[in-house]
């Protein structure tokens, strides 16, 4: 049993150019390697374009691919694609329920169409879990957006697929509701589903996922774990704020750091770790007699990492 949920080598996608609507190929995937570790909540973060859906819609079957070896749950998704399909359930981006069916009416469909037997459905079960158990019985087109959300969701799960994958789950919603669906994803991966979601929110991905893929015109330019990821940007930054005005000739006491006074009092250094720290830059500042009222630092987050990475693209 491979340790990866989902696998691919060389996998490209080139949608076909079309002459009346006077468009080019267009390589969605070029030479798209990527290995899903078991167990994980794996991020695909990339702008708009970028591929991501293009890759989802191979998984669920919906898109062709042009070349490359898609490997789910072991599974060839060439050769042995109703095992592979079987261990996946998709979250698309688009809401599409039907309005006339009340959720329980939908969840039993479903299950229906994945061959669920009427005595292993989990209709219940599964409202209950995206917290829809008290609407089961309600017209779906009554439901909230965030209901219909969640709903969704345990429509992915009817044939409790060992992987659950969310295309831009939160996007275009609001804080509260985006809150609540990170917390269901938690919890589904925590009673082991290995979770794969698309977004283009930075800070998704970095609040919820514990690895990473950074995609860019249909390229992956990065993976890691989260934390190889973040810990790879050794540069810092530090504002300090003093009670006197700050000296301008000050600026060329500091060593291996770029000072830039940014109010009469306040001033911002950023360095790399590697040369300096930020006891050298306090003692700089006391032996120029400049008492200090208040310091804080500011880590280095995904979005510096995101932005170093795609502007070398
Ligand atoms: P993302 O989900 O990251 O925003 P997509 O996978 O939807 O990106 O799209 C990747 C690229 O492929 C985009 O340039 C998009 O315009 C193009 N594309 C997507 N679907 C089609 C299609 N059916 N025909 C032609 N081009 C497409
Ligand atoms: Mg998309």
């Amino acid at each position: 049993m491979s340790q990866y949920a989902i696998e691919t080598i060389g996998l490209n996608k080139t949608y076909a150019a079309n002459k009346k609507l006077k468009t080019q190929d267009k390589h969605a995937l070029i030479d798209f390697d990527i290995k899903i570790p078991r167990g994980s909540i794996y991020g695909l973060l990339g702008p708009n374009g970028a591929g991501k859906s293009t890759f989802i819609n191979i998984l669920a079957g919906l898109v062709l691919k042009s070349a490359g070896l898609v490997k789910i749950w072991d599974a060839d998704l060439e050769t042995q694609q109703r095992l592979a399909r079987a261990s996946i359930g998709i979250v698309p981006q688009e809401i599409n329920l039907d309005p006339f069916f009340t959720p329980a009416q939908i969840l039993d469909i479903q299950g229906g169409l994945y061959g669920v037997r009427k005595k292993d459905r989990r209709t219940e079960e599964l409202l209950e879990l995206v917290g829809l158990s008290d609407k089961a019985g309600a017209y779906a087109r009554s439901l909230s957006g965030g209901m219909k959300r969640r709903l969704m969701i345990a429509k992915a799960l009817v044939h409790t697929p060992p992987i659950l994958i969310l295309d831009e789950p939160t996007a275009g919603v609001d804080v509260e509701l985006r809150q609540m669906l990170w917390k269901n994803i938690r919890a589904l991966n925590k009673a082991g589903t290995t979770i794969v979601l698309t977004t283009h929110y930075l800070e998704e991905a970095e609040e919820l996922c514990d690895h990473i893929a950074i995609i860019d015109q249909g390229k992956k330019i990065k993976d890691s774990e989260k934390h190889a990821l973040l810990a790879q940007i050794d540069s810092k930054e530090i504002h300090i704020t003093t009670t006197s005005e700050i000296p301008h000739a000050i600026l060329t006491q500091f060593e291996h750091c770029s000072p830039e006074i940014t109010a009469p009092h306040k001033i911002t250094l950023r360095y790399n770790v590697d040369d300096t720290n930020a006891g050298k830059i306090i003692s700089t500042l006391q032996k120029q007699k400049l008492e200090i009222c208040d310091i804080s630092t500011q880590e280095p987050d995904l979005e510096d990492i995101f932005i170093s990475l795609t502007s070398k693209a």
